[in-house]
């Protein structure tokens, strides 16, 4: 079905490279237009040969199709097809407490190893209380697709990289430093109307949705975002056209707005029609030069790109808003987020393919994580993979101070360090930039760039000159190292 083998012969007629022949011509000791015309006109080139070249153009490399889901002992007899149903994932979705402690129940083998470096073992039981503790704590609810489950490693869950963003563990966590909030981006503080932060003097982010197909534990939005937890009660963000009119409205009310994140919440919550009616909305506005849509579906649920069994429409409305934009000299990326090598499979391979095969440019915005993706060697080839697949890694985050997170945090010395010892090993305009989003709402700023980093207190400061207005004039943004 997803065969992709292809080839095209292309005929270019190149000209030979040859070298004009040139009469000497009379020395000119003093700039005479008709003389140098004159001149001119005794050069006399030879006729251009064309050489006729026949190129092959290669297939794309053999992607194996492994039926890697079917380690997962519910879905062992699910078929290739069925995985690909972006209907089939929506149903399967695990969702809530009840579902995933069932979900464990399953999956889990009679005792999983502790990641304390102790070599004892935990029961299956003890895992599922101890998630179920952490559920309580946690302040994002739990969704998971099948497919980011299926790139779990059952069998050791707790080490495992996938596991560790989705699934809180109350043994895991530690408290919370002192300095860490809700909303540690103080988006809703620069929010002029709901849903629409505008915080760059160019720049825009305008939050349609509240939803997402996965929730992120250390979700930067996690004051709005997925549904109540008993620790925390959501802001609104609902999809309703009241709110996306008035932040519409106030896109096209500035003339200095001239970029737009369409983030969430994730815009493949987005209904294709809605996708589409936000773009070309867009689009008509003479003062929005570009502007990206933020999905992490992507990572989490890649089949709905290849349009396997079914066609919901949200590839081919995300392509027309591409090549509409396109046609009118405008800019459309997807942003996704991949955080680990371990997210990539032979879907997402696909699907990545088929964006770009489609014109689509693809960026990636990764957040670092502590026993996630922290070693050179996770991060190098986490950006080598999302480069092979024509995913252009844009950032790697350092992890934003939200609550209950602390265990997930690591030292801005880890980013630093990552910066430098993978920057020269890939092409630059593939390398990725290293990045503080300043807590009070500095904005993004290198890494490299703080002012200061006493690595005693793990106090660094950083300062944003572009960002005005409010109470940013001249402020000094501080991110707090996790307390060891
Ligand atoms: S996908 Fe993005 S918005 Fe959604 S939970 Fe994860 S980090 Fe938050």
């Amino acid at each position: 079905m997803f065969s992709l083998s292809r080839r095209a012969v292309v005929r270019l007629r190149a000209p030979a490279f040859s070298v004009a022949r040139v009469r000497p011509a009379r020395a000119i000791t003093s700039f005479s237009p008709r003389r140098a015309s004159a001149a001119a006109a005794q050069i006399s080139p030879e006729p251009i040969e064309h050489t006729e070249h026949v190129f092959e153009t290669p297939t794309p490399p053999a992607i194996e199709h492994d039926q890697f889901w079917q380690k997962v002992p519910v879905w062992k007899d699910v078929t290739t097809d069925e995985f690909l149903s972006y209907t089939w994932g929506i149903k399967n979705t695990v969702q809530g407490d009840i579902k995933l402690a069932r979900f464990l129940e399953a999956v889990l083998p009679d005792h999983v190893p502790m990641d304390d470096g102790s070599g004892t073992l935990q029961s299956r039981d003890d895992l599922i209380t101890d998630v179920l503790d952490g559920i309580k704590a946690a302040t994002m609810s739990t969704r998971m697709t099948p497919y980011i489950l299926s790139r779990i490693n059952w069998a050791d869950p707790r080490r495992d990289p996938v596991f560790r963003q989705f699934i809180p563990v109350k043994t895991r966590m530690r408290p919370d430093h002192p300095k860490l909030t809700l909303d540690s981006l103080h988006e809703s503080a620069d929010s002029p109307v709901s849903g629409l932060v505008h915080r760059y003097p160019d720049k825009a982010l305008f939050l349609p949705t509240s939803v997402c197909p996965t929730y992120c534990m250390f979700c930067t939005r996690s004051y709005a975002v997925g549904a109540n937890t008993e620790s925390v009660k959501k802001a609104s963000m609902k999809p309703t056209k009241r709110r996306w009119e008035e932040a519409l409205a106030y896109v096209a009310s500035q003339p200095g707005l001239h970029d737009i994140v369409v983030s969430g919440g994730d815009a493949y919550y987005l209904q294709p029609e809605q996708l589409a009616y936000i773009g070309h909305r867009l689009i008509a506005m003479p003062n929005i030069r570009r502007f990206r849509f933020a999905s992490k579906g992507l990572a989490v649920a890649p089949a709905r790109i290849l349009n396997g069994a079914e066609n919901d429409g949200w590839f081919d409305a995300l392509v027309s808003v591409s090549d509409a934009a396109r046609k009118a000299g405008k800019a459309v990326a997807l942003h996704t987020h991949f955080n680990h090598p371990q997210e990539i499979s032979w879907i997402s391979e696909l699907a990545a393919r088929r964006l770009w095969e489609a014109g689509v440019m693809v960026r990636n915005q990764t957040v670092l994580m502590k026993g996630v993706n922290d070693t050179r060697d996770t991060m190098a080839t986490l950006i080598r993979a999302l480069a092979d697949s024509n995913i252009f890694p844009y950032y790697v985050y350092q992890c934003d101070m939200v609550e209950k997170v602390e265990h997930l945090r690591t030292p801005l010395q880890t980013i630093l360090d990552l910066e430098a010892q993978i920057r020269g090993s890939i092409a630059g305009f593939m390398m990725p930039q290293f990045v503080v989003d300043l807590p009070g709402g500095g904005g993004k700023r290198l890494a490299c760039s703080h002012l200061s980093y006493d690595r005693a207190t793990g106090v660094s400061q950083f300062m944003a000159p572009a960002v005005t207005g409010r109470d940013k004039d001249n402020k000094v943004y501080e991110y707090y190292d996790p307390v060891e």
